[in-house]
């Protein structure tokens, strides 16, 4: 859809900086996969750097730094036929779960809207009645959700940002099955360090491949424009007819805030300081379940199966261990389902070794039954604990993530957490 739309945009107006994906709230239970939005920032008069942003059908497009002008009403209500047309000829309206909606406006609203609808659930009426105050053309299908997304991502201020580069197949291949060669993958993500979720070794994931069927090839992400172009020299795959450069919010954490656990509200994702309040364990299905507490409260904590290797740390746990917890929060039962976790204290943890000596006789002593103590049975000398060593354990304090396979869009990896933020570039006076 946004190949089709920056393709007619161009034809009569500029694009000003990079066209922006941003995926908000994972956790809103109504979303559709991904949760993501497309902000695209349209001027008529251009100035500044032109900077080349993708390739569609063979021809470049580029985009500027920034618009001279932004657009009256009429051109305004152009771009609307323009954007209306694409997405009622592209948008998948028939699934249950794709609720499209346009939005365009002429000033971006507070950013304030962003931040609630990455880490929040933001009401529907609210959004419609910010546009009707902001003077915007919109238009929402069915349950009319996507004005929430649309709106959001145009309030979306690229502080820290990431990049993807999205190839389109072309038309004939749509729905076959995708030819991306796995080992050159690997191999870009051995040589390209600057990008990131390409390719899960251990379980032969291809993430730069989507499921869906729609008309992408693969997405590359990393931090730098450059290096993802350089990237996507190295893959080797079925042609592709187009391609596209996207800012994103991807990578970022920007879904998480701090919290407290009494605060801890469904469909929001936290981080969570609190001690394991004891040993994790293993439920059906092979999901791995332990608790933390803080000085508020008590709240679950899930590795569930698809974290795969992740949750052989999370079994590592012992009650008493100090952790920061990463994720999203899932309603019934109230769980945080781990995203990442750093391990900052562990607890001394002791283990049986045999029991106790009469220190009379020097010879063991025998067990009264359980939890009765011990007693010798040459003098009678009792004792209530056996000898006890500490125990070594399977873990090491750290940052600990879930694999690549597993990881959300939002999330990021934690070869980006050393990394300094980039700040972007933003265009002026444009039409959203
Ligand atoms: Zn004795």
């Amino acid at each position: 859809m946004a190949r089709t739309v920056i393709q007619k945009i161009i034809q009569n107006y500029e694009i000003i900086g990079y066209p922006r994906l941003v995926r908000l709230n994972p956790n809103v239970p109504w979303k559709t996969r991904g949760n993501g939005a497309l902000c695209i920032r349209v001027g008529k008069t251009s100035g500044g750097i032109k900077r080349k942003i993708g390739v569609i059908n063979g021809k470049d497009v580029f985009c500027s730094s920034t618009s001279n002008a932004g657009l009256d009403k009429s051109q305004q209500r152009h771009l609307a036929t323009i954007v209306k047309e694409t997405v009622e000829t592209q948008a998948r309206i028939d699934d249950t779960n794709t609720n499209p909606g346009y939005v365009l406006l002429a000033e971006r609203p507070d950013e304030e809207l962003y931040w609630r609808a990455v880490t929040t659930i933001v009401p529907l009426d609210e959004v419609q009645s910010l546009l009707q105050k902001h003077d915007a053309i919109f238009e929402g299908y069915k349950n009319c959700r996507g004005l929430i997304g649309a709106t959001a991502a145009i309030c979306w201020e690229p502080g820290e940002r990431t990049f993807e580069l999205i190839t389109y197949r072309p038309q004939q291949r749509w729905g076959l099955k995708r030819v991306v060669d796995a080992v050159s993958v690997q191999h870009l993500d051995a040589d390209c360090p600057s990008t990131f979720d390409n390719y899960d070794v251990r379980n032969h994931h291809n993430r730069i491949v989507p499921n869906s069927p729609c008309p992408i090839l693969y997405g590359i992400r990393g931090d730098d424009p450059e290096s993802l172009m350089t990237a996507s020299m190295l893959v080797k795959s079925e042609p592709i007819d187009s391609w596209m450069m996207f800012e994103t919010n991807q990578g970022t954490d920007n879904h998480l805030q701090n919290n407290s656990i009494n605060q801890i509200k469904p469909f929001e994702s936290v981080i969570i300081q609190g001690t394991v309040v004891e040993n994790p364990f293993t439920i059906q299905g092979g999901h791995v379940l332990f608790r933390i507490q803080d000085n508020t409260g008590t709240i679950h904590c899930a590795a569930y199966e698809p974290t795969k290797e992740f949750r052989s740390i999370v079994r590592g746990l012992s009650g008493g261990d100090l952790v920061d917890v990463y994720g999203g929060v899932r309603e019934h039962p109230l769980t945080i389902n781990l995203e990442k976790i750093c391990i900052k204290k562990l607890s001394t943890v002791t283990e049986k070794i045999e029991n106790p000596v009469c220190p009379k006789c020097g010879k063991h002593m025998k067990s009264k039954g359980s939890n009765q103590g011990y007693k010798c049975i040459k003098c009678g000398t009792t004792s209530s604990q056996p000898r006890l060593q500490q125990k070594t354990r399977s873990i090491k304090p750290g940052f600990y993530e879930v694999p690549i396979c597993a990881r959300r869009h939002l999330s990021k990896p934690l070869k980006r957490m050393t990394q300094h933020s980039t700040i972007a570039a933003t265009g002026t006076s444009d039409t959203l």
